[in-house]
């Protein structure tokens, strides 16, 4: 009988609340944890299967070196102290610019995050490159616009909605609602409620829509423009809401007038005009919500579409408010404000990008890697990631990684971009440290939870990634030396360390910029976690919003606040309310007028661009390749990279890809035969799966596999199909348009 402890799923944005049976250092059960306040017990198979992520064979005990085609075993120091000379001597010779940081791409924990970027800075450089802009910079762009700053980033508030608009979002399997499953039936059941369903195919979820609309594939904004033209036509638009809450809603509004709607519903979006009506209707007269994601995210128009869809949401007075679309309270934004219009925004030395929320697109990485300029990237670290699978064009990459100077890789397991570093360095797992993730998404309560350890380290040698990265900045001699009081005082807890250390930067304030460095190092000492220290620190620095809306349940209002919250902190394993903040959504809004800016002057002529004719003529296809990949789709039998056993998905059917039994027989295809598919970039071979849920004239293939586990392969690469070419002005590959062919291949 082993012992139940507290945890959290890391396999998706939810961190459901899990509660794991611990046997002899090893999971042997889990369960949704009841008590965790936002998952309520809720928990799908995956988070069920996390075993396979911490007991696998790909496990990482020590640091290695390559030597030749293979990697072998050296010390910490050695490995510190090569890999901080060699940064310091390409940055010396090249600039800071040769050095990027790859981090934070993980679902499961970002405090590693914290210190990344500070030794991003200490080298001068601000090319940070992470997974949130491999799919959200086209989002988040539009949410700094209209919220008025970069780093508020909206989410839908599905639960308190009567109407829930799934559009390009297949939410049975890729969840990012709270207790996704029991929302969806929830929807289903519930006569007052109705789901409504915007997606080519018959997806697991629209199977349980009251209304679907399958419309052709690319053709979102045509949709969006009718959608919006019905509401102003019909006079729908919620008049009081624009009129206190919106800014420039005037010349918004111009842009629909004299779209014809109903032709570029029934011409182009293949859809029946009185359901758009209804759909048009319930959005507008009912409490909505839209959840949009990769069906928008990653297809064409995909800036032009998050814009359309926020102003949809405006004119239905469903943005910011409760049961729509709200700004969500926050310990820490989910990235830093970065607007290119600013002149000390960085771009990227070949391409001339701009990051959007502080992070660079991982589409031009291997660009910005692989050209002659003396500037161009010689130096990578990443950590907790594995652009190797998950980014795009893994060919590109491959070559890139070999074009760098140096690659340092920091992972719990031997990836496929571990097996390409010159370096590689084992972190402890996320349920072998204290960690926590920014996926709070709720207002005005915020939740939290610091996962706690519920294993032992596997190997004695792996070390938290932030206390990874933290050696390395000390090894460059970037951190003075500290005082042992500084040490000490966090062992008497955070209030006294907090007095010790405002005391060391009255003496020291040359120090001050170094302040989450220090508090890193000297409360992380104290604490035994450098990852403990951050979320400390988070604490102790947070806004003042934040504090006033501790205070509003509670927490002394004083130096001891911090304190206070920590300890229930870390005596709540399974998360707990922190905070609730004051005032409406609306407070959350960086606009001067707390009014959304709904004019985003940029987005004017596309906007006025995509007409009927415009876009049916774009969503032609080339004569050789008429069909359309999705690459990487959301399924229960994929979970990123973490999960590399291909044993847990058991003989559940994985590595096939999805067709459309009439798009099949038309090829000569059945199920389980083998064909080849063609893209720009490669072509692979794979077992098809006529699946009632793929849509005429587009094929599926799941993103997570081709990974090499035990140094066997096992799967389709879906990412050796993208090319990173093929990408948007954010530099957002088109995952949901690749154009292909497929062909029978021969016995
Ligand atoms: S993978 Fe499943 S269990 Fe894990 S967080 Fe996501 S929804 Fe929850």
């Amino acid at each position: 009988m082993g012992e139940w402890k507290k945890s959290g799923c890391i396999l998706c944005a939810q961190n459901c609340g899990l509660e794991l049976e611990i046997e002899n250092n090893r999971i042997v059960k889990v369960r949704g944890d009841k008590d965790n306040p936002r998952s309520l017990g809720y928990c799908c198979q995956k988070g069920l299967k996390i075993a396979h992520y911490a007991h696998n064979g790909d496990r990482l005990y020590y640091p290695l070196k390559k030597a030749g085609d293979r990697h072998v075993r050296i010390s910490w120091e050695q490995a510190i102290g090569e890999i901080s000379e060699k940064l310091l001597s390409i940055k010396e010779d090249h600039g800071p610019k040769s050095f990027a940081y790859v981090g934070g791409g993980n679902v499961g924990g970002q405090m590693e995050v914290g210190i990344g970027l500070r030794l991003l800075g200490l080298l001068g450089s601000r090319y940070y490159y992470s997974s949130l802009a491999q799919e959200f910079s086209n989002v988040f762009w539009v949410d700094g616009r209209v919220a008025g700053k970069q780093g508020l980033t909206s989410v839908s508030d599905a639960h308190g909605a009567d109407t829930l608009v799934a559009w390009g979002w297949n939410g049975w399997m890729s969840h990012q609602e709270p207790r996704t499953r029991l929302l969806i039936k929830e929807f289903a059941e519930n006569p007052r409620k109705k789901l409504l369903v915007i997606d080519p195919r018959l997806s697991e979820t629209a199977k349980f829509a009251d209304l679907h609309l399958a419309l052709r594939p690319g053709s979102d904004t045509l949709l969006l423009k009718a959608i919006i033209r019905i509401i102003l036509e019909q006079e729908w638009e919620d008049k009081k809401y624009l009129e206190d809450h919106v800014s420039g809603w005037e010349e918004v509004a111009q842009l629909f007038s004299g779209f014809e709607a109903k032709r570029a519903v029934e011409e182009v979006c293949g859809l029946n005009y009185e359901d758009v009506v209804e759909t048009a209707r319930l959005i507008a007269q009912t409490k909505s919500c839209i959840h949009q994601d990769l069906g928008i995210y990653m297809n064409r128009n995909s800036t032009l579409n998050n814009y359309l869809l926020h102003i949809l949401r405006a004119v239905t007075g469903r943005l910011a408010v409760e049961g729509g679309q709200i700004f969500p309270a926050f310990l820490y934004p989910m990235g830093s404000d970065s607007d290119e219009r600013h002149p000390k925004t960085w771009r990227t030395v070949k391409h001339k990008m701009f990051p959007v929320l502080g992070v660079f697109p991982p589409a031009i990485l291997p660009d910005e890697i692989l050209h002659d300029h003396p500037e161009r990237i010689r130096a990578l670290i990443v950590s907790a990631c594995n652009p190797l699978r998950s980014w795009p064009d893994t060919l590109a990459y491959e070559k890139a990684f070999q074009a760098l100077e140096l690659s340092v890789c920091i992972d719990i397991a031997y990836t496929e971009t571990a097996r390409l570093s010159d370096y590689v360095l084992p972190s402890l797992s996320y349920l072998e440290s204290y960690d926590t993730t920014c996926f709070n998404y709720s207002y005005p309560e915020f939740y939290f939870q610091m996962r706690q350890p519920v294993l032992e380290p596997l190997s004695p040698e792996a070390k938290e990634g932030s206390a990874i990265i933290l050696e390395l900045i000390k090894a460059m001699g970037f951190l003075p030396e500290l005082p042992d009081r500084l040490y000490g005082a966090g062992q008497q807890g955070l209030t006294s360390y907090l007095g010790a250390i405002n005391a060391y930067f009255l003496e020291n304030p040359q120090h001050a910029k170094l302040a989450p460095l220090i508090l890193a190092e000297t409360l992380g000492k104290a604490l035994g976690s450098v990852n403990q220290a951050l979320i400390a620190g988070l604490l102790i620095n947070s806004s003042k919003g934040f504090k006033a809306g501790a205070a509003a349940i509670g927490y002394p209002p004083d130096i001891t606040m911090a304190e206070k919250m920590y300890q229930d902190i870390v005596g709540h394993p399974q998360g707990l309310i922190l905070a609730r903040f004051q005032g409406d959504n609306f407070q959350m809004l960086h606009t001067p007028d707390k009014k959304l800016a709904l004019s985003i002057e940029e987005l004017f002529e596309p906007l006025q661009a995509a007409t009927i004719d415009k876009e049916r003529a774009e969503l032609e296809l080339p004569e050789h390749y008429p069909l359309i990949l999705h690459a990487g789709l959301h399924h229960e039998t994929v979970a990123n990279t973490m999960l590399r056993n291909p044993q847990w998905n058991g003989s559940r059917r994985w590595a096939t890809m999805l067709m459309h039994e009439a798009d099949a027989g038309n090829l000569g295809l059945t199920d389980g035969d083998k064909a080849e598919i063609t893209t720009k970039a490669s072509t692979a071979l794979i077992e098809v799966e006529i699946s009632p849920h793929a849509a005429r004239g587009c094929v599926y293939i799941r993103h997570g596999g081709g990974l090499v586990y035990e140094g066997s392969k096992y799967g389709v690469n879906v990412n050796e199909l993208v090319q990173s070419t093929d990408r948007d002005e954010m530099c957002t590959p088109m995952h949901r348009r690749i154009p292909c062919r497929v062909e029978a291949v021969g016995e």
